[in-house]
């Protein structure tokens, strides 16, 4: 049976810890969907598209990456996919807590789906979206936070 993983995020922009996190599942999984989420409740800086084709740019050359856009439950869209697995990266203490929530619920909705844990790289565990994002609001370079493949330019706002 193929192992298909699905890594959900709202990659705000996608950052070189999401990068890390991605190549480093790749050998463990035949196919990784990454799925860029609409949440109403957390309200995003880049769209959907511009968020997606960020990281399709960044993974445009491994064809076992998929890169979907998704809203609703992480386990519907698992069950629509046949994913039996849900990747997620842990920087910090307060990440495994709200992790482990988030994980133990999934599995009580879903006992068919492993959550699978990727400790981040030292080198990343202080870097997250919200980071770049604030670098870009007060004109900063945040390019080395980035994959190379992506041309930041700046925030919405910014461009108008
Ligand atoms: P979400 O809103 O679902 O937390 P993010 O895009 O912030 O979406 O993160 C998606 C996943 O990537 C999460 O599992 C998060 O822990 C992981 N991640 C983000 N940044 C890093 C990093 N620097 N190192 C390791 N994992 C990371």
């Amino acid at each position: 049976m193929e192992r298909i993983a699905v890594f959900p995020g709202s990659f705000d922009p996608v950052t070189r810890g999401h990068e890390d996190i991605i190549l480093r599942a790749l050998p463990l999984f035949d196919k990784v969907y990454i799925a860029i989420g609409s949440n109403t409740e957390k309200k995003s800086c880049f769209s959907l598209e511009q968020r997606a084709d960020w990281v399709r740019v960044v993974f445009k050359d491994m064809p076992s990456i998929h890169v979907i856009t998704y809203s609703g439950l992480t386990v519907d869209l698992c069950a629509k996919l046949g994913a039996q697995f849900i990747i997620r990266g842990l920087r910090t203490s307060a990440d495994f807590e709200f992790e482990r929530s988030i994980g133990q619920i999934n599995r009580k909705l879903d006992p068919g789906i492993e959550t699978v844990f990727l400790l981040t790289s030292p080198e990343f565990t202080s870097l997250n979206s919200s980071i770049v994002r604030d670098i870009l609001r007060h004109g900063g370079d945040a390019s080395q936070f980035v994959p190379r493949e992506v041309n930041l330019g700046g925030l919405p706002e910014a461009k108008e």
